[in-house]
């Protein structure tokens, strides 16, 4: 079997910095599980079902690729998978802090499953879902940031 990685997150909504990571995780793994969280802690502007469908629409089309909804405790779902990697993305020096603690206390529950950060393009390093949801309700142009596919969707709820 190949080895296979999970990218958890929000994804409140999917970016290009989130399709960027997926792209660069893909040729890493040979197989990716995009799993979009029920994050109680986070209030999100999209549903589940929305989010979920918004990543299956504008991820690459490939069956190393899969997208799911996934609610409780991470390393119990990467161990479900038969995964070995969690994928995350570092994009400021304000990401560590947060990161760094997660990852460790994902070793401590799950020795075997390695965290993997992902660096995106540079253009895409001061993006983050909340900003661009901030600025599309403001209707700032937030075309170079949102994928194509689901621009008219995340607009029509924004503004
Ligand atoms: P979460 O609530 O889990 O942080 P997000 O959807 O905000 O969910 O982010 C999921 C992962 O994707 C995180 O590791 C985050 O750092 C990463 N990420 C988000 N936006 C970008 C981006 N523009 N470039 C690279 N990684 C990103």
């Amino acid at each position: 079997m190949g080895k296979i990685a999970v990218y958890p997150g929000s994804f409140d909504p999917v970016t290009l910095g989130h399709l960027d990571l997926i792209q660069r995780a893909s040729l890493l793994f040979d197989n990716v599980i995009v799993a979009v969280t029920v994050n109680p802690s986070k209030q999100c502007a999209f549903s589940l079902e929305e989010r979920v469908a918004m990543v299956k629409k504008a991820a690459p089309r490939s069956n190393r690729i899969r997208v799911e909804s996934f609610s409780g405790l991470l390393v119990d779902y990467v161990r479900e998978k038969k995964a070995c990697a969690i994928i995350r993305g570092l994009r400021v020096v304000s990401d560590f802090e947060f990161e760094f603690q997660m990852a460790l206390m994902n070793r401590h529950l799950a020795k075997t499953v390695e965290t993997v950060f992902l660096m995106p393009d540079e253009r895409y390093t001061y993006l983050s879902s909340k900003l661009l949801k901030e600025i599309a309700r403001l209707g700032g142009n937030t075309s170079s940031f949102l994928p194509k596919a689901i621009q008219k969707q995340v607009l029509l709820k924004l503004q």
